[in-house]
């Protein structure tokens, strides 16, 4: 249940809908305007000061949705990144990263963080203590994301916000890969949720864009650094976003539940090593997954036997994509090891337990048989 009181069906369908008084049409009208009247006016309002119509309606849905204070969407992902990192850290400021973060995010970190005059630490594994261990005096934030890339790493939300907490540090988890309809970290204590709205929130892999949710006080502080860097979005594009994330619930109950069918498939496959699921009960982050978790989400790795090579098995498969990115209603795969973890050492890559034989499947809403068979014709 929301903080309006809706279950998150009825959010995606309503909230923040601009009422349209002028013609009783039952969708919000578009406003398309760059210029606004300023006589009499209380806020001069402009797409680059995050106001205009149609990027509230957004912003206010994304927020019911996240049970967060105050939110805001802008032109990325990475904007949303970015502008986070800028609008919490000053020079002399220490952030804690886990280490297998998108990649994105990452190459952020290690090319643009030292710009800004702050240094960072990178955190690998799941373990809270480990986190704890690399604070320092002037640790000012403390950032994460579960279920991690490529192996559904899951990390205790809750644990993590405490942690924060009891250091004066600004929780920040991208919750992308998860979507607000199956983890909703706010309800855990977390300050900042990101999202690429290109994955999930869009679904339809056609939108590029980003949002945050976070409390009325963090917003405000966003809001100069945010007018400074520019990430936004235009009143056409803000529609096309709401028209998506009407059917975000819908899409993504749909996307549990094809996931959960293939993994449990895939599970045990005389052809397949091993399935990285948080809903399969091997999988280590289970029992916590099952606690923070109301889905299990639509991503889903596994790694081939037989020795099979996992570009021949992509080159073998039908229906699915081969494409990178994620969240879409299609369903698509990537090979990490040529893809998003090319830039690791081999080595880096064998401890991080990303093989050449590892796939990365994004599940879509088509009829889970249907994937269930191309998956599994494709196997050798
Ligand atoms: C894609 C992605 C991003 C970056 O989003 P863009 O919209 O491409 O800028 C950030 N975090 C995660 C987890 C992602 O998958």
């Amino acid at each position: 249940m929301s903080k309006t009181g809706f279950k998150k069906d009825t959010v995606c369908v309503h909230a923040g809908s601009i009422k349209d008084s002028q013609f009783g049409g039952v969708n919000s009208p578009i406003y398309t305007s760059s210029a606004f009247e300023f006589l009499d006016q209380e806020d001069s309002q402009y797409p680059r000061y995050f106001n205009t119509p149609n990027q509230k309606a957004i912003s206010d849905k994304i927020c019911a949705l996240e049970e967060g204070e105050a939110g805001m969407v802008l032109s990325s992902g990475m904007a949303a990144i970015s502008t986070v990192f800028a609008s919490l850290l000053k020079v002399g400021d220490h952030v804690i990263l886990q280490e297998a973060i998108y990649g994105g995010t990452h190459y952020f970190a290690k090319t643009q963080l030292e710009k800004l005059g702050v240094t960072y630490t990178m955190v690998s594994g799941t373990s809270v203590e480990h986190y704890k261990n690399a604070i320092q005096d002037n640790t000012k934030v403390l950032y994460f994301e579960t279920p991690g890339n490529p192996l559904l790493d899951i990390i205790d939300v809750e644990a993590m916000a405490l942690l924060a907490k009891e250091h004066q540090l600004t929780s920040v988890i991208d919750n992308t890969f998860a979507s607000p309809i199956n983890l909703n970290p706010i309800s855990f204590g977390v300050d900042v949720v990101i999202h690429s709205g290109t994955k999930y929130l869009g679904g339809h892999s056609d939108l590029c864009f980003g949002a945050v949710v976070t409390n009325n006080r963090i917003r405000q502080a966003m809001q100069n650094t945010a007018i400074n860097w520019g990430g936004s979005l235009n009143g056409q594009t803000c529609a096309l976003i709401e028209r998506s994330l009407k059917t975000l619930a819908l899409r993504v109950h749909q996307q549990n539940h094809n996931a959960m069918k293939i993994a449990e498939t895939l599970y045990g496959h005389k052809s397949v090593d091993q399935v990285y699921y948080p809903g399969l009960p091997s999988h280590p982050g289970h029992e916590v997954a099952k606690r923070q978790m109301k889905g299990f989400g639509g991503m889903l790795s596994f790694s081939l036997g037989g020795g099979q090579r996992a570009e021949q098995y992509c080159r073998n498969l039908k229906l699915v994509a081969t494409a990178v990115s994620l969240g879409g209603i299609e369903s698509s795969v990537t090979i990490p090891s040529i893809t998003s973890h090319a830039k690791l050492s081999a080595a880096d890559r064998e401890k991080a337990g990303i093989n050449d034989h590892l796939i990365r499947l994004s599940v879509g809403i088509e009829d889970g048989e249907d994937l269930v068979s191309d998956l599994l014709q494709a196997l050798g």
